[in-house]
């Protein structure tokens, strides 16, 4: 048990003296006070144990302290934890091998960083670097790390301050089929479909060809010169787990590419086998990016993040020296390789198509069962569900109301998370070891809250 100091003290050095604006975006009305966890489950100070359904925004891939990542850990820890990039250590080239060995043609050239905005950062000045260009354009909504320079590609309201950005950015609409002007039910590649009706023919989506007319409009009026490139998530993570028209990706890296700039995958959520059906998110859209960027799940909840591109762009950044004291060492490399081998030897990829297969089509039962549950969607163990006023005007839930709801789960033992423009989305990111019966108890609980907030009227 913990001997340490009180909650009302570490409360107050929360709220006060250690990142105080988190509270705003994260707090519970009555916090929970984490201890320890294993796999899938958290356990609080009170030793009370919670199902963890959010593993810390998709961070913990494999499983809270995963016995083998453990070993793998603690192996590297008895023989050395850092070394200066002027050393060959094989743990680094070793993993760098291994690691584009999950990619494809032509993405083999690595870059290890600390974290998802370290590796944005680095892609962003790449894209500059190779193509010459400076513009950049961005889906609205996006989370692409809170940096000094990826703060700009980042539209997402509640993580923007009121400081001179948006340097060189420019963003397009997000072509959200359940909450954009255009799309419905069969735009999207999921297991479930929207309620919302489509006015696409067969083979041919409207909603896609007007979200790239938008950004066709971009490049028209506010960048007619070249660009430097696009970043996007092949699911918007923040922005609420959206889903694009199936062949948007793939339309707008072509026009991307036409006004010569580049396509950047942030997999800082998607990578790692988390959409089941893929190993990448990108690969669910039929494209091949020049560049991946990924963290958060690559280690497991050590931090650790990576840029992967093509030897042609890696040549273009040779022109300058780039060096990252801490980023991608020993350690962190061992641990980021069990990952990979524990990925393949616990089928995780299968289980998460599979749990969140079952996931998707359970929720879609809540949803026809609930008035306050406009959609249901995403891909393997990435999965948002849009809570509405109704059905009918799809108005966003108010902050208030999402947090009774998410205050309850809780409350019952699971955690959740939120997101989306209006926080209007909960967000189902679990490590990738949940099983069916977890699930089951997922939905039991948030059936439960659901109930328990439409009788509270
Ligand atoms: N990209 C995406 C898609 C993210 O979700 C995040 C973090 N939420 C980042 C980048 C930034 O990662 P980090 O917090 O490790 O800097």
């Amino acid at each position: 048990p913990y001997q340490g100091m009180s909650k009302e003290r570490l409360l107050q050095i929360r709220q006060h003296k250690c990142n105080p604006m988190t509270t705003k975006v994260t707090y519970y009305q009555r916090p929970v006070f984490i201890h320890h966890g294993y796999m899938q489950w958290l356990w609080d100070m009170d030793g009370r144990r919670y199902l963890d359904m959010f593993a810390g925004v998709a961070t913990v891939s494999v499983g809270h302290c995963h016995p083998k990542v453990r070993e793998a850990t603690e192996k590297q820890l008895g023989r050395l934890w850092h070394t200066s990039a002027i050393y060959v250590h094989p743990q680094i080239q070793e993993y760098a091998e291994k690691l584009t060995s999950h990619l494809p043609e032509p993405l083999r050239v690595v870059y290890l960083t600390n974290s998802g905005s370290e590796a944005n950062d680095l892609a962003l000045l790449m894209a500059r670097l190779h193509t010459g260009n400076y513009a950049i354009t961005t889906l609205r909504g996006a989370y692409h790390g809170g940096s000094g320079m990826t703060i700009d590609l980042t539209s997402n309201a509640a993580y923007k301050f009121p400081v001179t950005s948006g340097q060189g950015c420019h963003s397009t609409m997000c072509p959200d089929v359940f909450r954009g002007p255009w799309g419905g039910s069969h735009c999207r590649d999921s297991p479930v479909q929207t309620t919302r009706e489509c006015n696409c023919s067969p083979g041919q989506c409207l909603a896609n060809n007007k979200y790239i007319d938008q950004l066709k409009e971009v490049f028209a009026t506010c960048v007619p010169h070249q660009i430097a490139g696009l970043f996007a998530e092949p699911i918007q993570g923040v922005g609420g787990v959206v889903q694009y028209p199936r062949n948007f990706l793939r339309d707008a890296y072509k026009l991307v590419r036409e006004k010569g700039g580049i396509c950047i995958a942030d997999e800082v959520q998607t990578g790692f086998a988390r959409t089941g059906s893929h190993y990448w998110g990108f690969q669910g859209h039929d494209v091949i990016p020049d560049m991946v960027t990924m963290a958060k799940g690559i280690a497991n909840g050590f931090p650790m993040g990576a840029v992967v591109t093509t030897e042609e762009i890696a040549r273009s950044f040779g022109k300058g020296l780039h060096f990252n004291t801490f980023g991608g060492g020993p350690l962190s490399c061992a641990v980021a390789s069990s990952v990979l081998d524990v990925i393949k030897e616990d089928g995780l990829q299968e289980t998460c198509e599979e749990v969140g297969t079952y996931l998707l089509e359970q929720l879609a039962k809540l949803r026809d069962k609930h008035e306050i549950v406009g959609d249901v969607r995403g891909k393997g163990l990435m999965i948002g569900v849009e809570m509405v006023k109704d059905k009918v005007s799809r108005d966003p839930l108010p902050p208030e109301h999402m947090d009774e709801i998410f205050e309850d789960t809780k409350d019952m033992g699971v955690l959740i998370g939120k997101g989306g423009n209006y926080a209007q989305v909960f967000r189902l990111k679990p490590p990738l070891c949940v099983t069916k019966a977890d699930a089951d108890f997922f939905l039991a609980v948030f059936d439960q809250a659901l109930q328990n907030y439409t009788e509270r009227r």
